[in-house]
Parts: structure tokens; sequence; C-alpha cells
């Protein structure tokens, strides 16, 4: 491993401070998956050497979970998973988050990793993973999976890179309309979630639209709407903590029963959390029965181009849409 050098962050400031002070330096949160990266010293022409570490652990306030009817969820994005998972304001209001925060990795990992650190995690291709394969994404000319192992890589939106984006909080934020309040030198904005995720057709090196210099400060969710449901499913290899081969999130609002609005958002199918409109568009203004959700998991595959070892992926992806949709309709 190389050596690096550690810089506690006192403020979110002066976090991007140095950020934008030094091109090799990185902020880091719990260090679940970054310090992977480091140790396994990952390189390549457009991979930077990360040597210097801004730990952002050390911001107060940053952690903070609050709560109002007006207003909605604000998490600080140094709240851990298990913080989430155990808030009673999350439990009784978003039961879609805390259902998906309670689902990544073991109850150790959970216990640092950091929702931050979760949705700004960079992707599990062991190509990109494996320090002797320089792949696009690292900077390269060419994607190892296209013609090697690739059972769990994308089926939909694949181009160049067909990596899966690995959170299994990413579709919940986009099923429940959250934004993302980002810190950088020119000051602060606020990003939809359906417009943070970056996939390999804008640019194949980065997963998200934040810059090196700009940090994740707040997770917005807006206030619970009435006669709304929703589920969370995720399916794995292993029975303990894995990552998905494919999650779902499904929103719905009912109106008499009928779908008024929805949002339904997979991951471990895309490299970038997959809103399908394609089933949103089928149920819309109908009701929610074993024929209705099989039409509409049917038709959010259509455009499903698996490689050569992940089509399996296609009928898992149809059956999570079809119970989920029953599920969350109590169908
Ligand atoms: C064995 C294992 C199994 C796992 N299984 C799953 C799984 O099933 N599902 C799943 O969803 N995840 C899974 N994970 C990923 C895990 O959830 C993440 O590692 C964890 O949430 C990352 O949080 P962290 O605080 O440790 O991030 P760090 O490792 O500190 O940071 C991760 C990345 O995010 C960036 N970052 C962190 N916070 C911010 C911020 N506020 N603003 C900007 N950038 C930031 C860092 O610079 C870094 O690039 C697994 C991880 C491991 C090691
Ligand atoms: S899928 Fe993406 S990360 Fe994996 S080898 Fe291909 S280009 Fe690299």
């Amino acid at each position: 491993m190389r050596p690096v050098k550690y810089l506690a962050a006192p403020t979110w400031r002066d976090a991007i401070n140095a950020l934008a002070k030094y091109p090799t330096a990185k902020a880091i949160a719990g260090g679940s998956d970054l310090l992977g990266w480091i140790k396994d010293d990952i390189t390549g022409a457009k991979e930077p050497q990360w040597d210097i570490l801004v730990d952002i652990r050390t911001i107060k306030e940053g952690a903070a979970i609050r709560f109002s009817r007006n207003e909605g969820l604000r998490i600080g994005s140094l709240a851990t998973l298990t913080d989430l998972e155990s808030a009673k304001e999350v439990q009784e209001n978003y039961p879609l988050l805390a259902s998906a925060v309670g689902h990544p990795a073991s109850p150790g990992i959970r216990n640092v990793g950091t929702i931050g650190g979760n949705i700004n995690q960079r992707p599990r291709c062991w190509y990109l993973r494996g320090a002797e394969f320089d792949c696009y994404k690292k900077g390269g000319d060419f994607c190892f999976a296209v013609t090697g192992k690739n059972e769990y890589h994308a089926i939909l939106e694949g181009e160049l890179c067909y990596i899966v984006h690995p959170s299994d909080v990413a579709p919940a934020l986009l099923a429940l309309d959250a934004k993302a309040k980002i810190l950088g030198p020119k000051g602060e904005k606020t990003v939809p979630f359906s417009e943070y995720f970056v996939g390999p057709r804008v640019d194949v090196i980065r997963e998200n639209i934040l810059q090196h210099d700009e940090v994740l400060t707040e997770i917005q969710i807006p206030p619970p709407v009435p006669s709304s449901k929703s589920s969370f499913l995720k399916v794995t290899n292993r029975g303990v903590y894995d990552f998905a081969i494919v999650n779902i999130a499904t929103w719905l609002k009912l109106n008499n029963g009928s779908v008024e609005d929805s949002r339904i958002v997979l991951s471990g199918v895309a490299p970038t959390p997959h809103r399908s409109t394609a089933a949103e568009g089928v149920i819309k203004g109908k009701r929610i029965d074993e024929a209705l959700a099989k039409q509409a998991a049917d038709q959010a595959l259509v455009r499903a181009r698996p490689m050569s070892d992940n089509a399996y992926k296609v009928e898992i992806a149809k059956t999570l849409i079809r119970r989920s949709l029953l599920e969350a309709a109590g169908a």
C-alpha cells in the first residue's frame, strides 16, 4: 500500500479547500470502500493515485438527521447506514429508505459506512478493481468485460463500459424523489438525484456529477405523501452480505386503489440507477394485479441487451418488478 497523508477537516469548507489545493487528495468518510481501493493500489492513465486523505468524519453536524412534516427529511451525508436504519423518523415516515439502508453489506460495515460513501462508492467490476487491467474507466482503450467474465455486468444502458451501479440506497433515493446538496468552491447547489449519476455515454471515467473539489453534504427527501406505498427488494447470490444482482425500489401513489403516480428504480442492471419509465407508463391510472404487474415487468426489460453470461438477470429483474409492484400495492 502506498503511503498516505492524513488531514482532518473540521468543517465542510476546510474539506473543499483541501481538495481544491491537492489534486491527489480524496475525501474519506468511513473508509470501507476507499481504503480497499487504495490498499489494492488501483491506478490508470486517468485514475489519480490518492495519497492525501481528507477526513470528513471530523465535521460536527455532518451526520445530523432531521425531520419535519413541512420540509421532510434532511440527512447529513456522514450519517452511517446504521444511524439511518435505527432512526425513528426514518422508520415511521420512510419505510422504503429504512429497508434500503438495512440491505448493504454486514452490520459491521453499516456501522462505519456513511450514506454519502454508499452513494459515491466506486463500482465493483473485477477488471476495474484489478490493478493489471487498464480499461476505459481508468483511461485505457478497452472494456475487458465485453470479451471476458460479465455475469454481474449491465443488461441495460451499457456502452463502452458495462458496470452496474453498486448502491442499494441510490434507487430508494430516486424513488423518493430526493435531492443532493453539494458544496464546492463556487458555493452550494441542490440537484435532484435523478440528475446526480452519470453513465458512460456522458463520461466513462466518472459515476456522478461531483467534481474533484465538491462534496455531498446533505440528502433531502420531500415530506411523505399521503396514500403512498412502497417496496424494496434485493436478490443476491449469497444469503449473507453481498452486492445486488438486481434490487428495486418502488414508490406508488394510489387514488381509490389505482396508480396516480409512481417511481420504479432498479440497481444492478445498468451503469446508473435505472428508473423504469416504461413500467411506470404501463401501470398509470390502473389498479395493479398479477397480469398488469407482469405486463409492466415485460415492458421494463424490452430494451435489455444482455452480455454473454448475464441473460439470467433479465428474468430476475422482471420477477422483482412484478413482486415489488404487487407488494407495494398490497395486491
Ligand atoms: C464487503 C462489502 C460489501 C458491501 N456490500 C454492499 C451492498 O450489498 N450494497 C451496497 O449498497 N453497498 C455495499 N457495500 C458498500 C458499502 O455500503 C460502502 O463501502 C459504504 O457505504 C461506503 O461508506 P464509507 O463512509 O465507508 O465511504 P468511504 O469508503 O469513506 O468513501 C467511498 C467513496 O465516497 C466518497 N465520499 C464519501 N463521502 C463523501 C461525501 N460526503 N461527498 C463526496 N464524496 C464522498 C469517497 O471519496 C470515496 O470515493 C459493501 C462494502 C463492502 C466492503
Ligand atoms: S465494465 Fe467498465 S469498469 Fe469494467 S472493464 Fe469494462 S470499462 Fe472497465
